[in-house]
């Protein structure tokens, strides 16, 4: 797709939705609660709509599986599966943050995820495709993708790109 001029919180806002509306619809769908914390004065940014539409879907969608456990024992362990998804203007960058409260990324494969057909989901749940398409979509937005984690956790991916 092209670059468009685009309302970025209004992007998150349908796609995060669509997301969450697709796994409560589908074969195992958990409780979790979306917390928005969108910087209200964004500009419009040049964005390549459909592809970026993907990388939300694939955060959002690995965050969900990853919360599975937790929704499963809640609330026996006491902790509700949360999705926090923030847009902030940060000097000339538009920084994105998709955070769940699951388990983590264990620290010897973090280096891995972003690697095509590199999984941890069994029989043909995962491809391993999702964060190498999306990384190669936020490459193509002249961004960055990287993540933070703790085991135990949380996992956070923090997306960069330029704000015009
Ligand atoms: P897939 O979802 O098909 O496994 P991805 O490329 O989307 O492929 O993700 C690769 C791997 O990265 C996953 O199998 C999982 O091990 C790990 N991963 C991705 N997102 C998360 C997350 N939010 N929490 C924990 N692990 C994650
Ligand atoms: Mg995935």
């Amino acid at each position: 797709s092209e670059f468009e001029p685009t309302d970025i919180n209004q992007l998150i806002k349908e796609y995060v939705n669509l997301a969450f509306h697709g796994m409560r619809a589908g074969k195992s769908p958990i409780n979790v609660k979306i917390d928005y914390q969108l910087e209200e004065e964004i500009q419009a940014i040049p964005l390549k709509q459909e592809d970026f539409s993907r990388v939300i879907l694939n955060l959002c969608n690995n965050a969900f599986d990853a919360m599975r456990e937790l929704n499963n024992d809640f609330p026996n362990n006491k902790r509700e599966p949360a999705l926090k998804i923030s847009s902030r203007k940060d000097g000339p960058w538009i920084t994105i943050e998709v955070e769940d409260n699951g388990p983590g990324i264990p620290e010897e494969i973090k280096d891995k995820i972003l690697q095509p057909f590199f999984t941890t989901k069994k029989g043909t749940q995962g491809t391993g495709l999702g964060l190498s398409i999306s990384s190669d979509i936020i490459k193509q937005h002249n961004g960055s993708i990287t993540i933070d984690s703790k085991e135990g956790h949380f996992t956070k991916f923090i997306i960069k790109i330029p704000g015009n």
